[in-house]
């Protein structure tokens, strides 16, 4: 019988026992329950986003909470640099034009990450910035950035730097504190591996200043407000408390496995991807690629779309393709959250199989040979 997989980088795959946990009867937000136990969740998201910050948890998607984090911190009277190197970043300009923030955008070429250089350049260009928006990993075009090198600049030009890091946290290394990040991003539905419908903002101080110093309206996703319940471990409208219960699950587990473990993993699968690839003589797409998700160019006269068409009907594996101009030229398979090494060879095997049915010149076993070579090296 044939198992399906998500292998797409958001939503991702929920484990059985988080599944189980959330089929549990609802219980109402406002009691000592469930104050309790987002007390601890919001102890845990600490961890989570290493840092001593307030942990705000909003009920809707990444996006919420991102725009939460923008619009409060680039009040009248500032602005705004957004880094643009993908379809996310093109968002976070939306936003920035959505509410008439002013803002001034640095385009890098789709692929590429941004580094402490670029961006002190365009900090030298234009000495009115000071807020910066950057995506760590980009998911549509798997490209990573140095946060921890634009940090440094930021902090040097005393400027906020709002990160997504929706493919980030709870997969690769984000040290927000260590690196004097002001806000981090992120979302239930990717490294954290629930369903979708939460979103996270990690608020330096720096950061609430900023906030509290602006007067421009917000209702639902106003971060003063959420700060405010947070003095009782509460929100200030209806949560999805069926997630928040499954976060508590989730939290507990990555805090057990710790995430220095969990970085190195999914750094594993990554490259055993990479390495897969270039054994099938396929190239992947970033110059500076993340380990959250890997995007493999799709080669000259396969049909991406009945590619992962046959991936997913016929072998049970859900990949997902490309946005913007790269749709048709790249195929993604993520390595967050609830995928292990036999799932990742798994994909690997059914690439190799759906291939060599559209005519594609390929050795059976070329990728998942050059896989298991990376895995066993590992394992040593
Ligand atoms: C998925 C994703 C988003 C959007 O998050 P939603 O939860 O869909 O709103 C934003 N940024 C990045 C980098 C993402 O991967």
């Amino acid at each position: 019988m044939k198992k399906n997989r998500l292998f797409t980088p958001g939503p991702t795959m929920v484990p059985e026992s988080v599944l189980l946990e959330m089929a549990r009867p609802i219980e109402h937000h406002r009691t000592a329950g469930f104050r309790k136990m987002f007390e601890e969740a919001h102890g845990l998201l600490q961890y989570l986003f290493q840092t001593k910050a307030q942990c705000v948890t909003i009920t809707g998607s990444g996006t919420a909470a991102a725009e939460a984090a923008i619009v409060g911190c680039c009040p009248t009277g500032h602005k705004a640099l957004v880094i643009n190197n993908g379809k996310f970043a093109e968002r976070w300009e939306k936003v920035c034009e959505t509410f008439n923030i002013n803002h001034t955008t640095l385009p890098i070429e789709w692929g590429h990450g941004a580094n402490a250089e670029v961006v002190t350049k365009a900090l030298q260009a234009d000495r009115e910035i000071d807020t910066v928006i950057c995506v760590q990993s980009e998911t549509s075009t798997t490209a990573l950035s140095d946060i921890e090198g634009i940090a440094k600049v930021t902090r040097e030009r005393g400027a906020i730097l709002i990160v997504d890091g929706i493919t980030a946290v709870g997969a690769i290394p984000v040290k927000m504190d260590d690196w004097g990040v002001d806000v981090y991003i992120t979302g239930s539905q990717k490294a954290l591996m629930l369903p979708p419908g939460l979103g996270f903002a990690a608020v330096s101080d720096r950061a609430w200043e900023r906030i509290d110093s602006a007067t421009t309206p917000a209702l639902y996703n106003d971060l003063k407000a959420y700060r405010k319940s947070l003095e009782g471990w509460d929100v200030p409208y209806t949560p999805a408390v069926t997630l928040i219960r499954g976060l508590l699950h989730v939290l507990r587990d990555i805090k057990l496995r710790g995430l220095e473990s969990i970085w190195a993993e999914t750094a594993l699968l990554a490259r055993a991807t990479r390495e897969a690839a270039k054994a099938m003589n396929l190239k992947t797409f970033a110059v500076d690629p993340t380990d959250s998700v890997t995007a493999v160019m799709v080669p000259e006269g396969v049909d991406e779309p009945a590619l992962r068409k046959e991936m997913r009907e016929r072998h049970g594996f859900h990949i997902a393709g490309g946005q913007g101009h790269l749709k048709g030229r790249i195929v993604r398979l993520s390595h967050m959250g609830y995928v292990d090494a036999f799932d990742t060879l798994g994909v690997i095997a059914a690439m190799e199989l759906t291939l060599i049915r559209q005519g594609f010149k390929l050795e059976p076993g070329s990728g998942i040979t050059a896989a298991q070579k990376v895995l066993a090296e590992a394992n040593k």
